[in-house]
């Protein structure tokens, strides 16, 4: 069974402004209520927010924010329709994976939303060292929050044990 559509349309992403560089998000409309695929999403995928009483689930897929409700997908930001449609190709494919495997995936119910970067900073070492690859702990911070790094990318924070408590408190919020 189809989850998806095959048809598509762009809107422009509001929160790009740049003219010389437009950004768009793909809006497909679903095939299916897809409110019973999100508890298995939440388990599964790289999750940025869950409301299961929307329902509605936010993840980060191969560097595209994809957000999932009863009757759409709305994936973004693409530069234009081409790159849209390979997109939705891929996250469709995603989609009904995770939808096919279900009986092997354990459910997440409980709702999921990342806190802001200034709480995950204040748990960073705060050395701007760099080996992140960022400049600051800031940097970095809002990074995580995208979902565009992992934890473990702050060595200090792993190999210093006088940052264990914190290391622990910042992994729970991206389990
Ligand atoms: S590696 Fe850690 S301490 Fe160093 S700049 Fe990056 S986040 Fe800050």
């Amino acid at each position: 069974m189809a989850l998806l559509r095959a048809d598509f349309r762009l809107e422009p992403a509001s929160c790009y402004v740049d003219a010389r560089c437009p950004r768009y998000k793909v809006i497909v409309p679903a095939e299916t209520d897809l409110a019973p695929l999100l508890p298995y999403l939440n388990a599964v995928a790289k999750v940025m927010y869950y409301d299961p009483g929307e329902p509605a689930l936010v993840f980060k897929f191969q560097g595209f924010k994809v957000a999932v409700r009863r009757d759409n997908v709305q994936i973004g930001p693409v530069p234009d329709a081409e790159i849209g449609r390979r997109a939705k190709e891929k996250v469709e494919e995603f989609l009904e994976k995770v939808w096919a495997e279900r009986e092997n995936i354990t459910p997440r119910h409980d709702p999921r939303t990342l806190p802001p970067p200034l709480e995950i900073y204040r748990l960073l070492p705060g050395t701007n060292c760099g080996q992140c690859g960022e400049l600051t702990c800031m940097a970095f911070a809002v990074k995580l929050c995208a979902l565009e790094a992992e934890p473990s990318d702050c060595r200090p924070l792993y190999e210093d044990p006088k940052f264990s408590d914190r290391r622990r408190e910042l992994e729970a919020f991206f389990s």
